[in-house]
């Protein structure tokens, strides 16, 4: 192995595309790899994490099945696919991070090809998955691993082994195709709905109500813009439980992902006034924003829906993972977006960015902000919230914010 090891780090790039890899059996053969019309190409990869968690990634032309399996003595995260042509850039895979060690790539037979990455210890392949292209995003390979003790690892490999007939399955919410020149897709969430009225004022003004009255202008408003595909996640009065609202987005290959609500804060009556602009994060920014994201994510239980169990991959727990960073990223530059235009029109509750573990943000792929449009329980709020003039200005802003972060995006080069 240290030979390979030396000869793809060395090596310029068309000799490592032309070297096979080692298996375990330590074979170099020979074959050459230049691009199939149907090869996938791997153009990038690199690593993030740490040693609690660290994450492979690989940029692809097109989506490829994998078999991605773990091997012991040494360590290694084995990854095999049909096809793949490697252009990545020079000099990759000798960096260390978190667990592992270095990686490289390879043709590891004729139409087979393999990426090996050599891990530090014991080790579990937490997920591996392949999504494909979106927007500005290539597709990818993502592969987590998290580490353990030998014995798990050994008990691992043993089950993998057994396992080894059945095919190996990509357990991926499907994203649509979409063609390169599609218009972004803009999912909009008015909160509760059915069941479930989310807050309500002291005349009755329901959250659910107001919620999807602005959900429904700001749709209108962004289609007359002829920039967006818009979606709501209700169109009527109907319940949806939150990990539907996530999956819907993730459905409809979404690019923007809008949670619309309504506060109350009782003991504030006066004082709580106007929209709040939120993230999802696992600690919360304040006890306030933790507060309210407790009360958001409990409309599943009030509607009756079984909080979802440890396999629901989507929304099982807030801890956000290392999927999500980059998508979280996102969010926080489109909830600075919202932030910024509302600033200038004095509606904003509190201009500081707020964050809080909310269910609904959950998506790994998709920026995810959520908007509490004013406060129910102040009766000014509540005028405003059920005015149609306030309704268009409002909208108005949210487009704005909206096209503001589509710009930004376009002009900016993803990677
Ligand atoms: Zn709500």
């Amino acid at each position: 192995m240290r030979v390979l090891r030396a000869l793809v780090a060395f090596a310029p790039p068309w000799v490592v595309a032309l070297a096979l890899l080692a298996g375990p059996a330590g074979l170099l053969l020979d074959k050459p790899a230049h691009a199939e019309p149907s090869a996938t190409i791997a153009k990038d990869a690199r690593l993030a994490g740490d040693r609690e968690r660290t994450r492979f990634i690989a940029d692809l032309s097109k989506k490829v099945d994998v078999h991605v399996f773990a091997m012991g003595n040494p360590y290694r995260v084995i990854v095999d696919a049909a096809d793949v042509s490697f252009q990545m850039p020079p000099g990759i895979g000798k960096q260390p991070r978190g667990l592992v060690t270095a990686f490289r790539y390879g043709l590891f037979a004729p139409g087979k090809s393999r990426i090996v990455l050599d891990v530090s210890g014991p080790f579990l392949i937490d997920k591996s998955f392949v999504l494909e292209a979106r927007d500005d995003q290539p597709a990818r390979l993502v592969i987590d691993l998290v580490p353990t003790d030998e014995k798990t690892f050994q008990a691992a490999l043993q089950k993998a082994r057994q396992a080894v007939v059945e095919k190996a399955s990509l357990p991926i919410p499907q994203a649509p195709v979409r063609p390169a020149d599609a218009k972004p897709v803009v999912v909009l969430d008015p909160g509760h709905g059915g069941v479930d009225p989310g807050t309500s004022s002291a005349n009755g003004v329901t959250e659910k109500e107001i919620v999807l009255q602005f959900a429904k202008e700001l749709k209108a408003k962004l289609l007359a813009t002829g920039r967006y595909e818009v979606y709501l996640t209700r169109e009527d009065d109907t319940f949806l439980p939150l990990r539907d609202r996530v999956a819907f987005a993730q459905k409809k290959g979404a690019s923007l992902f809008l949670s619309i609500h309504a506060d109350y804060f009782p003991s504030k009556i006066d004082d709580a006034r106007g929209a709040t602009v939120y993230t999802l994060s696992e600690e919360a920014s304040d006890d306030e924003a933790q507060e309210l994201a407790a009360k958001e994510n409990f409309s599943d239980a009030i509607a009756g829906v079984a909080l979802p169990d440890e396999s629901d991959g989507v929304v099982a727990n807030i801890l956000i993972d290392l999927a999500q960073r980059e998508t979280q990223n996102r969010s926080v530059v489109f909830a600075r977006s919202i932030v910024g235009e509302l600033a200038g029109k004095n509606v904003l509750h509190t201009k500081r960015m707020r964050s809080a573990g909310f269910r609904v943000l959950k998506s790994p792929d998709v920026p995810s902000v959520l908007l509490e449009l004013g406060f129910l329980s102040n009766p000014d709020d509540e005028k405003e919230l059920t005015s149609e003039q306030w309704r268009d200005r409002m909208a108005d802003s949210v487009t704005q914010a909206i096209d503001s972060y589509f710009a930004k995006r376009l002009a900016r080069n993803p990677f």
